[in-house]
């Protein structure tokens, strides 16, 4: 299988070249150059594999320059229950008739970005060991992805990791989660000032291209490829786990902010999976539900981006979202780059044309948004009804799939962070405090290792060059 860029490029790269790049360098994003076609048969023969022969049946059809007896061993450590609590790794749990959550956060971090950086950690530590290089990655953030990062390099041969978190406005909980890390190649930096201030350091270190050569700096930002595939395995294991034949379909409801959740799904039903509709929900930063139910899709300033309850999900441009509007573009890389390139870089926006707009229902795509009301008001019926307590993100989920549901389609509901996570709206809508899963009681309490640093590129530099 070969990866080529969305906006033109068509040189033909393997995975492992893929593997540690983000961007392609046409400023694309990398995608296989065809689908995989799953057939019935092969359908009926994966419906019964444990998850982890699943993923490597799936990972086989899209990597074909690491030896298959190392994958197998690479998947087989990253998808066991130890890490992800049960045997089905990603198991469902039924709330109404015809509906269900998938629980896809009940790893390390207890948000669904671990499905794809754990086994992002086992890829690059293996594919550096191979090279006989390293890797510094460089990455800002506020929460969840920053702390997946952590638990899924920590220890890793090869890699070390700076992470530049705003100082003293994580929750405590996820201060505690990154800061006890003890591990040697693990660096937190917290910066004093806000979320912005870091992305922006990361991009004066990152444009200084001298000094990301010399010292190897990368990132694992939503956008690599290897992420985004790690997640099409859960929506079959989502499918067999909801279904008693190959003849059924299902949809899947998804709480989106970057698009790389459900372009997973996309990936899945283009291969042939059975899904009739992905259902996007956005929070009040609905820049994909305003695109799916116009066809205008116009980024957000900052003035315009919303702090929420979801927080995960508070996103002004969606980063990888340019891969289903070249599929649906019949994969014209000239007409992607120009709406990418040019109409968003010039205008903020882009509108499609009538007749590409009505190839959209070819996709199964629809969409919905869901507000702090609406949050409030699904975590305290879920848990009323059915005695289950969800988080913020997984209730815009739940919300809108809600408003989509057909007689005859189980839709299932991506379960996308626990509610432990985020207490306080928990609190405000059902009056007490979520569950802790065991792993993570009095993680509050624990020694924190972390450097405060000013709003200062070149101090962060420096620190980089002493610790890489
Ligand atoms: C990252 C995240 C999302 C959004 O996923 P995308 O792939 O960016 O669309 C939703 N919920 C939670 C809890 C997340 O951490």
């Amino acid at each position: 299988m070969k990866y080529t860029s969305t906006r033109g490029d068509r040189t033909e790269r393997g995975f492992s070249d893929i593997l540690l790049e983000g961007l392609a360098p046409d400023g694309g994003l990398y995608l296989p150059t065809q689908y995989p076609k799953v057939d019935a048969a092969t359908l009926a023969k994966w419906r019964t594999l444990p998850y982890h022969e699943l993923a490597f049946e799936i990972l086989s059809l899209f990597i074909d320059d690491v030896p298959p007896a190392d994958l197998k061993r690479l998947v087989t450590r990253t998808y066991t229950s130890e890490v992800f609590g049960t045997k089905e790794i990603t198991p469902l749990k039924p709330l109404e008739d015809g509906l269900k959550l998938e629980a896809l956060s009940n790893g390390p971090t207890l948000a669904f970005k671990d499905m794809a950086m754990q086994l992002l950690g086992n890829l690059f530590e293996y594919e550096l060991g191979r090279r006989g290089e390293s890797l510094n990655i460089l990455g800002a953030t506020s929460g969840d992805t920053g702390s997946a990062a952590e638990y899924a390099m920590r220890g890793k041969k090869g890699v070390n990791v700076f992470m530049l978190s705003p100082h003293g406005r994580m929750s405590a909980f996820q201060q505690a989660q990154m800061f006890s890390l003890q591990d040697p190649n693990i660096h937190n930096i917290a910066v004093e000032g806000v979320f912005d201030d870091c992305q922006d350091i990361v991009k004066a270190v990152s444009n200084d291209l001298a000094f990301k050569r010399r010292h190897k700096i990368g990132t694992v930002n939503s956008i690599n490829w290897a992420r985004l595939l790690a997640q099409v395995v859960y929506y079959f294991a989502g499918y067999f786990q909801a279904t008693q034949s190959n003849d059924e379909v299902v949809s899947f409801a998804v709480p989106s902010g970057n698009f790389g959740n459900i372009c997973a799904g996309h990936v899945a039903r283009s291969m042939g999976l059975p899904i009739k509709r992905l259902v996007l929900a956005t929070n009040e930063n609905d820049v994909l539900d305003e695109f799916f139910k116009t066809g205008t899709y116009r980024v957000r300033g900052s003035a315009e981006t919303h702090e929420t309850s979801s927080p995960s999900m508070d996103i002004s441009k969606a980063s990888n979202f340019e891969r289903f509007v070249f599929d649906l573009l019949g994969r014209d890389g000239a007409r992607t780059k120009q709406l990418f390139k040019t109409d968003v870089e010039d205008h903020g926006s882009f509108t499609l044309s009538a007749e590409e707009f009505k190839r959209i229902q070819n996709y199964g795509f629809v969409s919905g948004r869901s507000t702090h009301a609406d949050r409030l008001a699904t975590i305290r019926d879920t848990w009323q009804r059915f005695g289950v307590m969800i988080d913020t993100h997984t209730a815009d989920g739940l919300k809108v799939a809600r408003e989509h549901a057909e007689p005859g389609v189980p839709m299932i509901v991506l379960e996308t962070a626990l509610p432990a996570k985020f207490a306080d709206t928990i609190v405000e809508a059902i009056g007490r405090q979520p569950d802790r899963p065991a792993a993570t009681v009095g993680i509050e309490q624990l020694p924190k290792r972390f450097q405060v640093m000013r709003v200062d590129a070149e101090a962060v530099k420096a620190f980089i060059a002493e610790n890489a």
